[in-house]
C-alpha cells in the first residue's frame, strides 16, 4: 500500500463521510479526495467510488456493489460507508471501535431512538447491523443514552436556554491547546470585561427567564482577580435572571490560578459546580506540556475548595499525553480518586489541531490504537469502582486511537450543561471571544450557530455587529 491514499468519487458526493471513514483506518496516512482537476499520481493508492441512481460500487483491491430501490440519502450513505468499511477492515485487518460512525456525537442515534420509544433490543440491532459498532462501544453508547434521557426528563429543556460565558485567557499555554487561549499576563483583562459587559447587556435583553444552566468557561476564568471575578458574576446576574438556574459551573481549570479569595467569590455568587483540572498527576508530563504548576498545587487547591464547601467538583484528565502509557494514567487515576471528586472527564488527546504536539508524533505512533483502548478501559474500571457512571461522551477529529471523550459522574452529579450542549438539545447563548451561540429550534432538527471572533481585538471591535446577528438568529 502506498502512503498516498486518494479517493475518487463519481459523481462527487458524500465526500466528507467517505474521507473521515478512510482516515479513521489510516490515521497517519496522507488521505485525500481527488478534486476534479487534480492529476493522478501513478504511486497513488486509489479507492474508487461510483454512485448511481439505484446502485453503488466501491473498488479497492476488491469490488463491492450494492443496489437500492429508493434513492434515500441516509440509506445510500449507510450502504456506501458499510461497503468501504468491509473493504478497509479486510485489507487492514482492523476493526474500528465505533464502526462506520464518524461523527462527534455517537450517542445521538440511540438517544433519539429512545425518545421515539424504540426498544433497547431494536436500537442495539440497528447500531450493530447498520454501523458495525463494537460490543463494548455499543454498551457504552446505550448506557450513556439511558442516563442522558433520565437527566433530560422532568423539565422542558426544549423551550429553555443555557448560557455560556467565556474567559479565553490562561496563565501559560499548554502544548496541546486547541482553544487559542491567550496569555493572561499580556492581556487587558479589564478591557475584556468591559466588552463582555456590552455583550451580556445585549444578549440578556433577548431572553426572558433564567438559563437552565450557566457555564463560565475558558481558557481559565480563575486567571481573573477576585475583584474581576466578582465583577464578572455580578454583571451576569445583572443582565440575566439566574433565579431558577439549575446548575452553575465555573471552570477553575488551572490549580495555579486558584486561591481562597477567588473560591469564596465563586461560592458567594452561588456556583454549584467547579472544575479543577489536573490533566495528569505526573510532574514530568505537567512540565513537558507547559502547565506551570506542581502536582501538590492540584491537591492543595482541591482541599481548599472542599474546605470552602464545594460539594460538586469535576476533574479533567487527558489520555494520550506524550510519554504517558498505562502506568502513568493508572497513577493519575489513583491519585485523583484519593480526592474523591464527584465527576471525572477523560479526554483522548486530539492531535492534529495541536500543532506544537506534532513534535511528539513518534510517541503517538508507538502508543497505537490498542494501547489507548486498553487505557480507556482501565480508566472506566477505576471510575466504576469509584461509583461513577459514564453520562456523556463525544468524539473529536484526529483523536489518538480514534476513541472518545467521556464524562463520568457519581449519581446525581452529572453536568446538565454538558449533556445539553453535547446532544444539541437546547439553545445556548454564548458570550465572549471565540464562543459559539447555537439556536436549536423546538423540533430539535434545525440548528444554527454564530461564532464570535477568537481574536480579542476583533471581538471587542465587533460586539455590536455580532449581537445584532445573534438577535436575528434568536428571533428567527
Ligand atoms: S488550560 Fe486549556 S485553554 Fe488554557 S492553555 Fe491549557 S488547554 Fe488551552
Amino acid at each position: 500500500m502506498s502512503d498516498r491514499i486518494r479517493i475518487k468519487i463519481t459523481p462527487r458526493d458524500f465526500e466528507y463521510d467517505v474521507y473521515t471513514l478512510v482516515k479513521a483506518f489510516f490515521p497517519e496516512g496522507d488521505v485525500a479526495v481527488y478534486k476534479d482537476e487534480e492529476a493522478q499520481d501513478p504511486e497513488d493508492d486509489i479507492i474508487r467510488v461510483e454512485l448511481g441512481d439505484s446502485s453503488l460500487r466501491v473498488e479497492y483491491g476488491r469490488v463491492i456493489e450494492e443496489s437500492f430501490e429508493k434513492n434515500d440519502r441516509t440509506l445510500v450513505k449507510n450502504l456506501l460507508k458499510q461497503s468501504i468499511y468491509k473493504i478497509l477492515s479486510e485489507k487492514t485487518g482492523t476493526d474500528l471501535p465505533w464502526g462506520t460512525l464518524t461523527g462527534i456525537r455517537p450517542v445521538r442515534i440511540p438517544l433519539s431512538m429512545m425518545e421515539e420509544g424504540v426498544s433497547d433490543g431494536q436500537i442495539r440491532d440497528k447500531l450493530k447491523s447498520t454501523y458495525y459498532i463494537s460490543d463494548k462501544k455499543l454498551d457504552l453508547a446505550m448506557n450513556v443514552a439511558k442516563l442522558e434521557s433520565r437527566i433530560l426528563s422532568g423539565f422542558d429543556y426544549r423551550s429553555g436556554y443555557s448560557l455560556y460565558v467565556g474567559i479565553p485567557f490562561c496563565p501559560s499555554i499548554c502544548l496541546y491547546c486547541s482553544f487559542s487561549s491567550q496569555l493572561a499576563d499580556k492581556a487587558d483583562l479589564d478591557g475584556y470585561l468591559d466588552g463582555l459587559e456590552r455583550e451580556l447587556t445585549a444578549m440578556g435583553s433577548m431572553v426572558s427567564g433564567p438559563p437552565d444552566s450557566l457555564y463560565i468557561g475558558g481558557g481559565t476564568p480563575t486567571v481573573l482577580s477576585p475583584e474581576q471575578l466578582d465583577r464578572l458574576f455580578s454583571m451576569t446576574e445583572k443582565y440575566f435572571d439566574l433565579d431558577g438556574t439549575r446548575e452553575f459551573t465555573v471552570e477553575a481549570g488551572r490549580p495555579d490560578t486558584i486561591d481562597p479569595d477567588k473560591l469564596s467569590v465563586i461560592k458567594e455568587h452561588g456556583a454549584t459546580r467547579i472544575s479543577i483540572n489536573p490533566q495528569t498527576m505526573n510532574q514530568t508530563t505537567l512540565d513537558l506540556i507547559g502547565r506551570h504548576h506542581r502536582v501538590e498545587d492540584i491537591l492543595k487547591s482541591f482541599e481548599m475548595a472542599r474546605s470552602q464547601g464545594f460539594d460538586n467538583i469535576n476533574m479533567d484528565l487527558i489520555v494520550g499525553l506524550p510519554g504517558e502509557g498505562r502506568e502513568e494514567v493508572a497513577r493519575t487515576m489513583e491519585e485523583i480518586l484519593k480526592l474523591s471528586p464527584e465527576s471525572i472527564t477523560v479526554h483522548s488527546l486530539a492531535v492534529k489541531r495541536a500543532a506544537r504536539l506534532n513534535l511528539f508524533k513518534d510517541k503517538y505512533r508507538e502508543m497505537g490504537m490498542v494501547g489507548n483502548e486498553e487505557i480507556m478501559d482501565m480508566v472506566s474500571g477505576y471510575t466504576s469502582k469509584a461509583g461513577m457512571n459514564p453520562y456523556y461522551l463525544y468524539r473529536q477529529k484526529n483523536m489518538v486511537g480514534n476513541l472518545e471523550n467521556v464524562g463520568f459522574a457519581k449519581p446525581g452529579y452529572e453536568s446538565l450543561y454538558n449533556v445539553l450542549i453535547m446532544e444539541e438539545k437546547q439553545t445556548i447563548i454564548a458570550c465572549g471571544a471565540g464562543s459559539s451561540t447555537k439556536r436549536v429550534w423546538l423540533d430539535g432538527k434545525r440548528i444554527e450557530r454564530i461564532i464570535n471572533p477568537k481574536d480579542i481585538k476583533t471581538y471587542l471591535a465587533g460586539i455590536e455587529d455580532i449581537t445584532e446577528k445573534k438577535r436575528n438568529l434568536l428571533e428567527a
